[in-house]
């Protein structure tokens, strides 16, 4: 774990919340018997300052006990899991979760069923089990570490991890997916930045959702990473209620590139149990793309991502720009105004270049 000064500072209990925001005792109890609650209070003074935006994101709701529609493990990662906690759904990245918990649980996560729960077991075992399986399969040059949030595993125990999948030949790249700088930015110290340094080509995917979230703590804890020369990213997800609005995500983006973290996907919320009341539809994602295209710019464009319900993977969703394609492409403009373009190549281009032999005769 964290250091008992970090670690002591979340609300765990439904009497600590009420009490902190003047919330009645019995929904947040009621919804407590069933997941998990956490929010640091970091993220709580950010609730007060905010509202609610950031309280819908975590405070437990009385609506995630009445969906009828979602589903426990939408994404069927269970099923894909050659071992436990590591699920393997394409043939070149895994996706490794080392870590069950949060330093604040969003009320919509995907792995609801069993972040912060007792459903989620991860101990050396698993993490060895996780070893080994990158190991026997070296197709796999991506690993993306996850939980839970990895970045709150101890300095000590990261860093162990991170030099076990590091001495892993077939391992190119290690992608830490984590929300401790939105949640927890204190947590990101000089010292972790130099252990993770030591691991590159290391990527981190952060997870922002509202502009009032990028905040100077948020800020410097991005600095930090950044400056040890690890890309950033952000996920985040297309919220009712938070963000579902062009304007609201025009300005997070905005603010995440000043802080040096690039839009890197936009989720359409799955289809898990307890969240359906954050799900919009995918038209309102389309029409806040369609708007963010036109007027943001490409370095703060995210792609909007959906990911297949029964583990089929991601599919970029993009408003439709084109509207036919034979022997010219027809297509709307981002302003609206038709235009074409000659779907042609010229009788006497080059060869095209897939071949080995192209290569030879250049060199
Ligand atoms: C999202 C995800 C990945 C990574 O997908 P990218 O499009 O490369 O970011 C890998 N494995 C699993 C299981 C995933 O859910
Ligand atoms: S930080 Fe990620 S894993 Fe943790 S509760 Fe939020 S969405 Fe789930």
């Amino acid at each position: 774990m964290v250091s008992d000064q970090v670690y002591n500072s979340f609300i765990t209990t439904p009497r600590q919340l009420a009490q902190a925001l003047d919330l009645s005792l019995e929904p947040l109890e009621a919804v407590h018997a069933v997941y998990p609650l956490r929010i640091s209070r970091y993220y709580l003074e950010l609730i007060k300052q905010h509202g609610l935006p950031l309280f819908r994101q975590a405070v437990p709701d009385l609506l995630e006990l009445s969906d009828a529609i979602g589903l426990d493990d939408p994404l069927d990662e269970e099923n894909l899991s050659p071992v436990p906690n590591l699920v393997h759904k394409y043939p070149d990245r895994a996706l490794f979760l080392v870590c069950n918990e949060c330093a604040t649980y969003c009320r919509f996560c995907t792995r609801k069923r069993k972040v912060g729960t007792k459903n989620m077991v991860i101990n050396e075992a698993t993490i060895h089990a996780g070893l080994e399986y990158l190991a026997r399969t070296p197709t796999i040059s991506d690993v993306l570490i996850s939980g839970g949030d990895p970045l709150m595993l101890s300095d000590q125990r990261l860093d162990r991890l991170l030099r076990a999948i590091r001495a892993i030949p077939s391992i190119a790249t290690i992608r830490i997916g984590t929300r401790v700088p939105c949640t927890l930015p204190a947590r990101i110290t000089p010292r972790l930045a130099a252990i993770l340094k030591r691991y590159h080509p290391l990527y981190i995917n952060t997870h922002f959702n509202h502009p009032t979230e990028v905040t100077a703590d948020a800020a410097r804890a991005c600095t930090l990473l950044a400056d040890a020369g690890i890309p950033l990213g952000c996920q985040t997800v297309l919220l009712r209620g938070v963000n579902d609005c062009p304007q609201t995500l025009q300005l997070l983006f905005y603010r995440l590139i000043r802080i040096r973290v690039k839009p890197y996907y936009l989720f359409q919320a799955d289809l898990t149990k307890g969240s359906s009341h954050f799900r919009t539809t995918v038209n309102t994602g389309l029409a806040i793309m369609h708007y963010l295209i036109g007027n943001l710019t490409g370095m703060a464009l995210p792609t909007y991502a959906l990911d297949a319900p029964g583990g089929g993977g991601k599919i970029p969703l993009t408003p439709q720009y084109v509207q036919s394609l034979d022997k010219t492409l027809d297509f709307i403009t981002c302003c609206g105004s038709p235009c074409s373009y000659p779907n042609q190549t010229h009788p006497d281009s080059f060869q095209s270049s897939v071949g080995v032999n192209e290569k030879k005769n250049y060199t």
